[in-house]
């Protein structure tokens, strides 16, 4: 187990860092830990800045060629994603000209694909299309978007997981109607595939034990990317029946009063293996719905859940890996939202502290082989594509939101 995460060696709070960097002296990593927040932060938006140049070289300046992976996961879409975050920081407009020049290759790219979530289809090409044509002030190209994805279909196979699913299709209604305005997606739309949703659960659940349960490739997943995390984080953003809010309300304690001993989730029903401390699977996919869950319903119980989640996260989520889906900086994010909804700073301490983990190390790390940079080592989701937009959160961090799942 131990392998697969760094031992966690930083003071656990900011008065323990404080001390600690009070004896030492130089730049190392307890140092940056007591600086303010004003002067970390712009050492964040620095190394940002310049790793979203090498993003963008990498992945679209020197391609040249027509986009094989469109999407925001792996893809040139989750390259937009970040210009666009950069743009709404520094207000470059040649940020915001590239990512729409990109936003268009992904949508010839994506034409056949037939996938209709945010993170790993044409639903987030179109909405992230819609939104980035908004701040344009191109009102043909976002009402373009905004048809094309009007007419995206449901197919009856679909599954329910953010993924490939139902749950990413309607993530992308909701980015949509925050973004564009209320009702861009309607919410007779929505319903239809929310019903679904809520069906395809208790079916599969037969009356068990949990009140919804959804199978993806004959598994049944618990995490954000395929299972019920992320299924259940995105009915938090519907307008709900009472008894299905009890599902959702249901399911999530079900998960609670079933996860490890030691505060970690499984990543699938049954399952005893303890290893995964990933947002995709484990605690931390699973510490941000809960956090949506007591920000919905206001039960305590959901945030004593999320922080207890958010323990295991700081012991065993300094993993040896840096992007968003299952590196150190979706991690971060776990610590950024408990931070927003409770106000404590010490989380913010946390955030930090992994954030400046990953700026001090992670280059030395990576080139020693000690750090595994990603199987697409430019892309937001496995690569430094993720670092650069948590970088770019970190500037105002009381409004960082992880990247296709927090609205
Ligand atoms: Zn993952």
């Amino acid at each position: 187990m131990a392998d697969r995460f760094f031992p966690n060696e930083m003071p656990d709070t900011a008065v323990e860092a404080e001390e600690t960097s009070a004896q030492i002296s130089g730049e190392t990593l307890i140092k940056l830990l007591s600086f303010p927040y004003e002067t970390l932060s712009q050492q964040f938006k620095r190394a940002a800045l310049d790793v979203k140049d090498a993003v963008v070289r990498e992945t679209w300046a020197i391609a040249g060629k027509p986009v094989q992976d469109y999407t925001l996961y792996t893809g040139a879409l989750g390259t937009a994603f970040l210009l666009f975050k950069a743009y709404q920081i520094t207000n470059n407009r040649d940020d915001l000209n590239v990512c729409s020049e990109i936003v268009k290759a992904c949508d010839s790219a994506s034409v056949t694909s037939g996938r209709v979530t945010f993170i790993c289809g044409q639903a987030g090409v179109y909405a992230i299309g819609a939104v980035v044509a908004k701040h344009a002030g191109d009102e043909r190209l976002l009402g373009r978007y905004l048809t094309q994805f009007k007419e995206i279909k449901l197919p009856k196979d679909l599954p329910n997981e953010l993924l490939y699913g139902r749950g990413g299709f309607l993530w992308a209604c909701s980015f949509l109607n925050k973004h564009i305005g209320k009702d861009t997606i309607s919410s007779a739309r929505m319903r239809a595939a929310v019903k679904e949703i809520i069906k395809s659960g208790r079916e599969m659940a037969k009356k068990g034990r949990c009140p919804l349960m959804y199978e993806w490739h004959g598994k049944k997943y618990w995490g954000a990317a395929h299972g019920l995390a992320g299924i259940m984080h995105v009915l938090m953003h519907m307008e709900l029946k009472a008894d299905e809010v009890e599902d959702v309300k249901g399911t999530l304690r079900y998960m609670i009063k079933n996860r490890f001993p030691s505060g970690n989730y499984p990543s699938s029903e049954g399952s005893e293996s303890d290893r995964l401390v990933h947002w995709c699977h484990g605690a931390p996919g699973v510490a941000l719905t809960l956090l949506k869950a007591a920000e919905v319903f206001g039960d305590k119980e959901f945030l004593q859940a999320a922080v207890d989640a958010g323990e295991v996260v700081w012991n065993r989520g300094l993993l040896k890996r840096v992007g968003i889906c299952h590196g150190i900086s979706g991690n971060t994010y776990v610590f950024l939202s408990l931070y927003r909804l409770t106000g404590n700073v010490e989380f913010l301490y946390r955030a930090k502290a992994f954030a400046c983990f990953l700026l001090n190390r992670a280059h030395r790390l990576i080139s020693k082989g000690k750090m595994h940079g990603g199987d697409r080592p430019y892309s937001l989701f496995e690569g430094i594509g993720g670092i650069t937009y948590l970088f770019l959160d970190m500037i105002e961090p009381s409004e960082a939101r992880f990247p296709g799942y927090e609205l």
